[in-house]
């Protein structure tokens, strides 16, 4: 193989990259959005809102080694084959930073319509917790600033009562590292249960999702209130949040997150709108911190590691919509909206374009109607983990996102009070036309947003 031909196949050096970050919350839908979507763009029968797919502009994509060999790669044959496996199931989510190189051939027609030659273009996915996103309010703080929110945020949270019953006749001026252990223990056993519970903003994110830095000292610490301070533990602690910040934080945002060139939040709306008022509140929250890193006056030393880089494109996507009816699905992707809005203005500001969508990354159901009591109401059918195969009506979504985002004190307001609780459905068995990747909704557009522009 000459030279012409090596760089044909793709491995040529100069190249043009796309780095595509894919982050949200634990169990928003990563490891599944990043597992169709290649799928997808591998067999592109599927992709017809995705311009250079249906014009068939995008001859080849295939999987390549990555460049960056200290980073885990994506595990995509096994994910993928856990969703269209005999039996398939959910894969397991994502616990730490991993990527993945799919590397798209394309051919001689140009961005503006002239002839270039044939070209490749290599997408380089990069899966993180959206988790490590919010310690970047942490990064403004000092251990008693942070200690002081987090307290206070906590009352009323599960496990808070534990947590405040380790530290009740502590002392202060000792440190242990078994007792060290067994707080951090405490108030990692709370962040978890407020997150079950519904709560999104639980911090420090490694705490939740501590990829290869479980045990380490770096998160071996846990908030204190004032009358510690000055005492030995309060110091301890105090050093070991700093590390935190130096050695976990920063590292994670210069050698991730600073090199995005476009970015794909998902978000569990869903979820949140069925947990309730208090979690789809706490969730806007969270929202608006992690877009705190995509703004422009964003802290200083972020803006100086980023230096004049940005990222371009942001897309904020609902996920999970097949189980919704599709009659429902702007409603969604307007409470979405509505979420976002304060956050996402500023986000356009510093010169990135966002979008708001609602998609399914691998579609479960299909679209039925129930007939109740003289209505008929837009339900989905599939099959659920436990086998059994119905229609569901989810409930409804409001109309004005206003009743989701500020609903009435009495809390009166239920949404998705029908079936919605117990729609835990499997993947469904593939039935593809060769050529045709897995089944999804508005992946095809999600895809054209992010990176049409490009091929
Ligand atoms: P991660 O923690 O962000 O990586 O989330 P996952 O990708 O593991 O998704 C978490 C769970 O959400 C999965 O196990 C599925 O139960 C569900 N899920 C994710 N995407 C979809 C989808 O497109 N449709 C449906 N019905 N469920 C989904």
């Amino acid at each position: 193989m000459g030279i012409g031909s090596t760089l044909m196949a793709g491995i040529g050096l100069g190249d043009p990259v796309i780095r595509l970050g894919v982050t949200g919350l634990s169990r928003a839908g990563k490891t599944v959005f990043i597992t169709s979507l290649v799928a997808n763009l591998m067999d592109r029968g599927r992709m017809h809102a995705l311009r250079a797919a249906a014009d068939g502009s995008i001859k080849a994509a295939w999987l390549q080694p990555q460049p960056d060999d200290t980073i885990p790669r994506f595990d995509f044959e096994r994910h993928l084959a856990a969703l269209t496996g005999p039996e398939p199931h959910w894969p397991e989510g994502t616990r730490h930073v991993s990527q993945l190189r799919l590397s798209l051939r394309l051919d001689g027609r140009g961005l503006l319509g002239g002839l270039t030659g044939p070209r490749t273009v290599h997408l380089d996915i990069v899966d993180y917790p959206g988790e490590w996103l919010l310690d970047l309010r942490l990064m403004e703080k000092d251990f008693s600033e942070w200690s002081a929110e987090v307290l206070d945020r906590m009352q009323g949270r599960p496990g808070a009562e534990e947590y405040q019953a380790a530290l009740n006749g502590l002392d202060g001026d000792r440190f242990d590292e078994p007792v060290a252990q067994r707080l951090a223990q405490t108030y990692t056993a709370h962040l978890h249960a407020a997150r079950e519970a519904g709560w999104s903003d639980c911090t420090p994110g490694r705490f939740l999702i501590p990829g290869e830095m479980e045990g380490s000292p770096a998160l071996t610490f846990a908030p204190l209130p004032a009358s510690f301070e000055g005492g030995r533990l309060h110091k301890e602690f105090r050093r070991r949040f700093d590390a935190y910040k130096s050695r976990v934080v920063k590292p994670f945002f210069r050698d991730h997150f600073a090199r995005i060139d476009r970015q794909v939040v998902l978000v569990d709306v869903l979820g949140a709108i069925h947990q309730g008022p208090r979690a789809v509140e706490d969730m806007r929250r969270a929202m608006a911190d992690i877009l705190t890193a995509f703004r422009p006056g964003r802290a200083g030393w972020l803006a100086q590691l980023l230096g004049t880089r940005r990222v371009e494109r942001i897309l904020f996507a609902a996920t999970k919509a097949d189980h919704l009816h599709q009659v429902q699905h702007n409603r969604l992707t307007a409470i979405l909206s509505a979420m976002l809005r304060e956050a996402r203005d500023r986000a356009d500001f510093s010169g990135a374009r966002t979008e708001a969508m609602s998609i399914a990354a691998l579609r479960a159901t299909t679209e039925d109607v129930i007939h109740q009591d003289g209505q008929e109401l837009p339900a989905v059918r599939g099959r659920l983990l436990d086998g059994r195969q119905a229609a569901f009506y989810p409930g409804e979504l409001p109309a004005d996102p206003a009743a989701v985002l500020h609903p009435a004190r009495d809390g009166a307001d239920r949404w998705l009070d029908g079936d919605y609780a117990i729609m835990n459905f499997a993947p469904a068995p593939m039935t593809a036309r060769p050529g045709d990747g897995p089944p999804h909704i508005r992946l095809d557009r999600a895809a054209e947003f992010l990176i049409g522009d490009r091929l």
